[in-house]
């Protein structure tokens, strides 16, 4: 509660040389903006969700009972509201199963309103993919909707919850403060898990989470229902658009994370990558695993010949300019795993 107030008075400007508290104490109008922010928030809870109201894509279907709305293959900006990732859901005997909470409260909203014109199950689970912004800022419109079943992975939740407000600030940076301004921490409502967590989701079904090991994120969450035969690898599966390679992001540990994915995997099951469409393995192998063994090979090639960080940079990746994203990850990507060969300092980061 106090954080969500900080933020937004953090947020407005013209006091950030203060912390919100010595703000409050010194400046009426501070007061009574608080004063508002609180009978603000009141209301909104009792009416639900009062924030506004956006359209996004229409969920596709991947199997029966299963959806999926493939978000935009670009970064998040205000035209895409932040649904850069994709956002699915289940229809279960006993509720609908939500993966990722989404980038703000009126993402949410709006895939719920999509949700509740197929079915009008409650929805009673929500678990996320990593630590990201796209994947747990908007879990408090579920909340205030009466979800009480959260889950992450261990160390994708200490991450989120240690890095919440920068995590919400740079969000609402890019995506746009009116969107992102509503959602609030609800760390404490998830269930953790390590290794391995079976939900029973009714009818003889069950939704499995895993923890394969590090890769995009250090924690990560990949669902697994074998009754509709369908896997969600999160982001350590990617369909088309090029890989984004974050400070936090090991790519070494991806590629064995990524084997471990295949090789659990029954053959024929159906993909729900974490960006692009429904697809098989084959073409995320290609797309992910692929794409990181030939750079781990070529940029090992030019360190082993003395090469620098820039012609590391210089790589030919033309091969992959198809790939959404292309030019803004390339020399990115390059970067990053000439450094993480090197045993460089890959910086630190959250997104
Ligand atoms: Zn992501």
């Amino acid at each position: 509660m106090m954080k969500r107030r900080d933020f937004i008075l953090g947020g407005l400007g013209g006091m950030a040389a203060l912390t919100a508290g010595q703000a409050v104490a010194q400046d009426p109008l501070a007061r009574a903006l608080q004063h508002y922010m609180q009978e603000l928030e009141r209301a909104e809870r009792q009416a639900g969700y009062l924030g506004p109201r956006i359209t996004i894509p229409q969920a596709q279907k991947v199997t029966d009972g299963v959806y999926t709305v493939v978000g935009s293959m670009i970064w998040h900006n205000p035209s895409n509201y932040g649904l850069n990732n994709n956002l699915s859901f289940m229809i279960f005997e006993n509720g609908v199963f939500v993966f990722n909470g989404s980038a703000n409260p009126a993402l949410s909203q709006a895939l719920h309103r999509q949700i509740q014109q197929i079915t009008d199950k409650p929805v009673r689970w929500v678990a996320v993919e990593n630590h990201q912004g796209h994947a747990h800022l908007g879990s408090s419109y579920w909340y205030d909707m009466g979800v009480r079943n959260f889950y992450s992975q261990r160390q994708a939740h200490a991450d989120f919850h240690a890095s919440w407000d920068i995590i919400k600030d740079r969000w609402s940076r890019a995506v746009g403060h009116q969107l992102t301004a509503p959602a609030y921490d609800i760390s404490d409502e998830f269930t953790v898990f390590d290794e391995r967590m079976d939900i029973d989701v009714g009818g003889g079904e069950v939704v499995q989470m895993h923890y394969f090991g590090k890769g995009h994120t250090p924690g990560s969450t990949t669902l697994y229902v074998p009754s509709r035969n369908v896997i969600f690898p999160g982001d350590n599966a990617y369909e088309s658009r090029m890989l984004a390679l974050f400070n936090y992001t090991d790519t070494q540990a991806w590629v064995k994370t990524f084997e471990r994915f295949m090789e659990f995997t029954p053959e024929g099951t159906i993909i729900v990558p974490g960006h692009g469409v429904p697809t098989d393995m084959a073409t995320v192998k290609r797309d992910t695993y692929d794409y990181l063994k030939w750079m781990h090979r070529e940029i090992q090639a030019i360190i082993d010949a003395g090469g620098s960080l820039r012609e590391a940079e210089n790589l030919d990746q033309s091969q992959f300019s198809h790939r959404e994203v292309y030019a803004q990850t390339f020399a990115g990507n390059a970067r990053h795993i000439y450094r993480e060969l090197k045993g460089l300092d890959l910086g630190d980061a959250v997104d």
